[in-house]
């Protein structure tokens, strides 16, 4: 077998062609690119499908995070509960609205923010807990969202990997205060480039980040507030709306890759993702633990296998939040992750014959 690759994105443009294709000739011709009737169209159909009252769309997963943060009133002086282990797009959100990050490290058996640890860190600036269901597995959210109720704290959640997950039987969009998503490429519901939506049940808190999102403006040339230009464009919109049918197909497929690699790789020196009855994960990345990461890493290169790390520097030893350097020592549950850390090929697109080859080089690869 020819390499198998870590994530096909060509194949969904495959699967859905016709309507893909016919999305873009229809916005193409429309002569309307922003802000227009794909937008709307989209947004009411991504509010139903998180059954939520709102979606906003906007330009990317950053952007979603940080409107969301500036809609709560998040500012300098404020400090923002985030994950040790995530993206560095979640503390960026934080930094761009002036407001410090403190990280809290994840539980190990869900890769998540751990809530015993979160109220540990709360102090008298907190104002919001950002949680992230990484890997696309939601959070404890329960436990999270009753902490912040008897805090007085607004809770703001990086979906970004979480698209389709359900917490408990409801899906993710609606659990949080705010919810930010990211339709990057290769994520779950991805764009034919940058997007971004924010959903919530809050009129008000939607209504906020409509405004920003448009230079602070609701009438064109009158502007409320220092906004942003972070609009999700109708072309993109459009391919959302397109594959947004298919999304809870291709979930299901990532969760029957997910069980037949739990089933697969029992029993070898690995650590694998832990499951849950209560947390339906979006399966975005299959994630699991090896004590000999990096050369596991090179042995399946070698067999014809691509993987990925997801991430192999956390935040808090990248350059740009030096400031933390002196602390790292207090994140080290998150340091270790970074070295163990190694994700296998994982999406809607990947063969029953592609996962076996990955199995078998796995298994040959540790024997
Ligand atoms: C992808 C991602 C983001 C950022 O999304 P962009 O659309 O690339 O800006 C934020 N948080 C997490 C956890 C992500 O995986």
């Amino acid at each position: 077998m020819a390499q198998v690759p870590f994530l096909n994105l060509k194949a969904a443009y495959e699967e859905l062609k016709p309507a893909l294709d016919e999305a873009l000739l229809r916005t193409a011709a429309s002569g309307w690119y922003l802000l227009g009737d794909a937008l709307k169209t989209f947004e009411a159909a991504y509010a139903a499908h998180t059954q939520t009252a709102h979606c906003v769309g906007v330009a990317n997963g950053l952007d979603a995070l940080h409107l969301g943060l500036a809609a709560l009133g998040v500012g300098p002086g404020d400090e923002v509960i985030v994950p040790s282990n995530t993206y560095i797009a979640t503390w960026l959100a934080v930094s761009a609205v002036g407001a410090v990050p403190v990280p809290v490290e994840p539980d190990e058996a869900t890769f998540n923010l751990d809530p015993a640890r979160i109220r540990a860190a709360l102090t008298s600036k907190t104002r919001v807990i950002l949680p992230v269901h990484l890997y696309g597995r939601p959070c404890d959210m329960g436990a999270i969202m009753a902490l912040a109720h008897a805090h007085g704290l607004k809770v703001l959640d990086d979906a970004a990997q979480a698209h389709h997950a359900h917490y408990r039987g409801k899906p993710v969009g609606g659990l949080a205060h705010l919810t930010a998503w990211s339709f990057y490429p290769g994520k779950n519901l991805g764009a034919f480039g940058d997007g971004g939506a924010v959903t919530t049940d809050d009129p008000a808190l939607a209504d906020r980040v409509r405004v920003l999102r448009n230079y602070g403006s609701r009438v064109k040339y009158v502007n409320e507030v220092k906004g942003v230009n972070s609009r999700l464009d109708d072309v993109q919109a459009a391919v959302l709306s397109a594959k947004l049918p298919h999304l809870a197909k291709w979930n299901a497929r990532r969760t029957a890759l997910a069980n037949r690699y739990l089933e697969a790789l029992q029993g070898l020196p690995l650590t694998l993702p832990s499951m849950s009855s209560v947390e339906q994960s979006a399966w975005h990345l299959f994630v699991v633990r090896a004590p000999h990461r990096d050369a596991l890493q090179k042995a399946l290169k070698e067999r014809g296998v691509d993987t990925l790390i997801h991430y192999p520097i956390p935040p808090f030893l990248q350059d740009a939040y030096a400031e933390f350097r002196p602390r790292a020592a207090e994140f080290s549950l998150a340091a270790q992750m970074a070295k163990d850390v190694l994700s296998l090929p994982m999406g809607p697109h990947l063969s029953i014959a592609e996962q076996d080859h990955v199995i078998a080089a796995v298994k040959a690869s540790l024997s």
